[in-house]
């Protein structure tokens, strides 16, 4: 252990991932706390890290609120709409309320935003989307956190929170390790915000073999979000809502703008609008959900997987009408530049020209996030002015534990946040995370040498398993005494894919197959204990895969406890296919008991706050 030095940081405010939420946090953690000491330490590099590494064509949540376009409470009703009623009301208009003074700031920092022409104001894709030149969107962000940072570690992994001793339930910081140097980062901190990204490839992703890294959702976003706090024994909600995407078939391309913008449409291999065949088969399985407006996006899916299994397929975007509009060609191509450069590129390959032919789309694997069309994350404490008793603890997107805070895909319950709305939350939760440490909350903070001792070598043990146990090895790269990171994750992926609801199954699932697929995670975890790393990237990839690892037990664990099937289309449980109001109009949180690792379950009410109010004053 001598090998890897320990260096040693103090400070206020530590954000763990410098993406959209982190960066945000970071500038306004700066902002409140002028002299406080303000550290975020990111797994990447935070001019391109984070889901929008590569840039973005939209933002898609905006109000419009100074043009009088879109309410907070019109974007709740949407999400709330969205997710079959599923959502932390109090969170969602919070963040909608202030989304736009971020927008207008990125606008000041050099966003190039797109313009209406005829009205000047930002050019809409649809009702919350606007759409910008967004190739350069993350460095310009990154530029704002490194401005209001003390100091900004990237190359960083963090792979466990510190948690004080002197008062139970209480953070204290945060451990991680350089990828580049080896060295071991011990950060005491009297507040920590957690923003480190959704998890991809938990399930098993379309794509495998020499193609694994093309997946809809980052590569490199793996849960850390979910598993430090789920590890330190902070409530977790809606974690069994993962989201499964529609997009161009190979490149994952997005389909937003051609659905909106370019008005492109759906069909099956027959040239038939399919989604009408569907409609009573839904309204058997969702009631009059299938009549809101916007179709809620997993009933959309819903439709697209039935046609698939019933033979329709493949389903076509048909795009070689609005292609002959040169304007609209244009901006097909711009859209997949600015973010998803591979989509033309397997058009290219598979000599796809859409103004001639209709392009393939599919339904993605599931990933697990908190800010896009669903809401996994972790229960956090809403604002004091809005929350109903059971959602409010004292500061706002503060976790169940102490000086603990979230923000983007980190927090649970409010969904469509997107990267406008990540970079808000992270706004909100550094707020938050100011006032409480000059509310002296952290004061008297203990953090031994042990635990960071204890810390280090558990950091380090895949390097000394790999180190002991390749001396074993006979032939080839296989030992009896370790499994290697990329076995363990192609281990979890088929555990998750063919037991919790993968595409293996069509998404389906069931009591026997989730209680299966407990066991299996289990026996992972414990073979988890002999993983072994031959680097310093194998190493993040050991922690990596531990991290998912974590994450999947609680999402298996959270869809075991929901018996219904509340989103057909995200998943279905065969063995209550219908959706519940009566007994599961209601949030589920979970809580892992750090020393047992036993997991425990509970309902809680979801308020709609918005509307009640108004039915309430109008009764
Ligand atoms: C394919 C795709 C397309 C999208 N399109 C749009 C769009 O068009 N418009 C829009 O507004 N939004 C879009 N979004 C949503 C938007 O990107 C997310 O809402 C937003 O990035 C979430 O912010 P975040 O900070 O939670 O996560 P991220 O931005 O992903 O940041 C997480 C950060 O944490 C770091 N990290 C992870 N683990 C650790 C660790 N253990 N230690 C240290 N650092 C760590 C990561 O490297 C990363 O930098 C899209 C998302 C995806 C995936």
């Amino acid at each position: 252990m001598a090998k890897h030095k320990t260096h040693y940081e103090d400070c206020d405010v530590l954000v763990v991932g410098g993406g959209m939420a982190g960066t945000g946090a970071t500038f306004e953690a700066r902002h409140w706390g002028r002299d406080m000491k303000i550290i975020c330490v990111e797994k990447a590099n935070i001019d391109r890290s984070g889901a929008v590494a590569q840039g973005l064509y939209a933002i898609n949540c905006y109000m419009g609120m100074q043009w009088g376009e879109n309410q907070p409470e019109d974007h709740v009703r949407y999400a709330r709409n969205d997710l079959m009623g599923m959502v932390r009301e109090d969170l969602g208009y919070d963040m909608a309320r202030h989304v736009d003074s971020t927008v207008h700031m990125f606008d000041e920092w050099g966003l190039p935003m797109m313009k209406n022409e005829e009205t000047g104001r930002y050019l809409r894709e649809g009702k919350w989307q606007i759409m910008i030149h967004g190739e350069s969107y993350k460095p310009i962000v990154a530029e704002a956190a490194k401005k209001s940072a003390d100091k900004i570690y990237n190359r960083i992994m963090i792979t466990h929170l510190l948690m004080d001793e002197s008062q139970e339930n209480r953070v204290g910081g945060a451990v991680g390790f350089n990828m580049r140097t080896g060295d071991f980062h011990v950060f005491r901190a009297k507040a920590v915000i957690v923003a480190a990204g959704g998890a991809s490839h938990i399930f098993k992703p379309r794509a495998v073999g020499e193609g694994m890294g093309r997946t809809w959702y980052a590569p490199w976003s793996n849960g850390s979000a979910y598993a430090l706090p789920i590890a330190a024994g902070a409530k977790m909600t809606q974690m069994e809502n993962r989201i499964v995407l529609c997009r161009f078939k190979d490149g994952y391309g997005p389909v937003g703008a051609y659905f909106l913008h370019l008005k492109t449409y759906t069909q099956n291999a027959n040239g038939e609008n399919y989604e009408k065949k569907w409609y009573d088969q839904t309204k058997e399985l969702v009631g009059e959900y299938i009549d809101h407006h916007p179709t809620p996006t997993c009933l959309r899916n819903h439709a697209f997987i039935q046609e698939t299994m019933a033979g329709g397929g493949p389903i076509h975007m048909v795009t070689t009408e609005a292609f002959q509009d040169p304007h609209l060609e244009t901006v097909g191509w711009e859209n997949f530049l600015g973010m998803t450069v591979g989509q033309a590129v397997v058009w290219a390959s598979q000599n796809i020209d859409p103004k001639y032919t209709n392009p393939e789309l599919t339904t993605s694997e599931p990933y697990v996030m908190g800010s896009h069309a669903t809401c996994s994350g972790a229960w956090v404490s809403g604002p004091e002015d809005l929350s109903p008793p059971e959602y409010f603890w004292g500061y706002n997107r503060m976790l169940t534990i102490d000086g603990l805070f979230g923000a983007g895909d980190t927090v649970g319950g409010s969904a469509h946040k997107f990267s406008s709305g990540s970079f808000t939350e992270g706004r909100l939760a550094a707020k938050a995370a100011v006032k409480y440490i000059e509310d002296k909350k952290a004061e008297g903070l203990k953090i031994s040498d042990n635990q960071c001792e204890d810390f280090k070598i558990k950091v380090y043990k895949p390097l000394e398993t790999y180190t002991v146990a390749q001396n074993e090895i006979t032939g080839g790269t296989v030992s009896p005494s370790y499994i290697s990171p990329i076995q363990g994750l192609q281990r979890l992926q088929r555990i998750m894919d063919e037991y919790v609801g993968g595409i293996a199954t069509n998404y389906m699932t069931n009591a026997n197959m989730l209680k299966r697929g407990l066991e299996l995670l289990a026996w992972l975890e414990e073979d988890l204990e002999k993983v072994g790393a031959e680097d310093y990237h194998q190493l993040m990839r050991a922690w990596e895969l531990k991290h998912r690892a974590l994450t999947s037990q609680c999402v298996t664990e959270h869809t075991m406890f929901r018996e219904e099937t509340r989103w057909p289309g995200y998943y279905y449980r065969g063995d209550h296919m219908k959706l519940d109001d009566d007994n599961w109009h209601c949030l589920t949180v979970s809580r892992r008991d750090p020393k047992t690792g036993k997991f425990s379950m509970e309902k809680v009410p979801v308020y709609h706050i918005v509307d009640e109010n108004e039915k309430k004053k109008a009764s």
